[in-house]
């Protein structure tokens, strides 16, 4: 299956009412469907994997804006350092010291969001609710210059049980403006929640960031 073109020009349409920005989850698709999305004029992308995403930038408009959205390990950071427009999983303060110096390396600020475990599974990564607090509440993040922490991203637990779901979002919400009041920082504006099963609720629930694949790309092959 290719780009569906309906589903875009809806979902976009349902976006733009409620002002939430749309990642277009690239992984896995060909270079002619990003490229296809991108004629109709989607610019933001997310990638999973640090190979396929340095391979895409490489070969495609200049002006995409790239978010990487998988698990990023602290070795691979430099690769995509460059360019990366936003980074979503940041789960631990190692990964926030090796991005400040490739950023630092690169000669610019590379925005952040640090990722929050919601999830009951225990196969998603992130801080959890109370060391997420005690980040912020130390001071640290000031270590790091070159990274602008912009907000909180979170993945809710593999299930279609909505109750679970709204739960969860709830929490990531509530951990997002409670972080928010206390970093008093006009750049913490971002909360990426919501896939292509969730997105309707999560913007119920305050996301302001929706990551969207399957329903505009169609299914994809390999379980990712
Ligand atoms: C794959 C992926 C998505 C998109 O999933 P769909 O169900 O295809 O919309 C969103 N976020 C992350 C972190 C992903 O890995």
């Amino acid at each position: 299956m290719s780009l569906q073109k309906e589903a875009y020009q809806q979902i976009k349409a349902i976006l733009d009412a409620a002002k939430v920005n749309l990642v277009a989850v690239s992984k896995t698709k060909p270079n002619e469907d990003i490229q296809a999305l991108y004629d109709l004029g989607q610019r933001a992308f997310g990638e999973n994997y640090v190979q396929e995403l340095v391979d895409k930038e490489a070969a495609l408009p200049k002006d995409i804006h790239w978010h990487f959205i998988g698990h990023l390990q602290s070795n691979k950071v430099k690769y995509i350092a460059p360019f990366v427009h936003l980074i979503h999983g940041v789960d631990g303060e190692k990964l926030l010291q090796e991005i400040n110096k490739q950023a630092i390396k690169n000669n610019r600020v590379i925005s952040c969001l640090l990722q929050v475990h919601i999830a009951s599974e225990e196969t998603k990564f992130g801080f959890d609710s109370s060391s997420l607090l005690e980040l912020i509440d130390s001071g640290r993040l000031s270590n790091y210059p070159n990274v602008l922490v912009k907000g909180l991203m979170g993945m809710a637990s593999f299930t279609t049980d909505q109750a679970v779901l709204k739960n969860e979002f709830e929490g990531l919400s509530t951990s997002f403006n409670q972080v928010k009041s206390k970093l008093n920082n006009v750049h913490f504006d971002t909360l990426s929640m919501g896939m292509s099963s969730d997105y309707s609720l999560a913007i119920k629930e305050g996301s302001t960031m929706v990551r969207i694949g399957s329903l505009l790309f169609g299914a994809r092959n390999q379980v990712l």
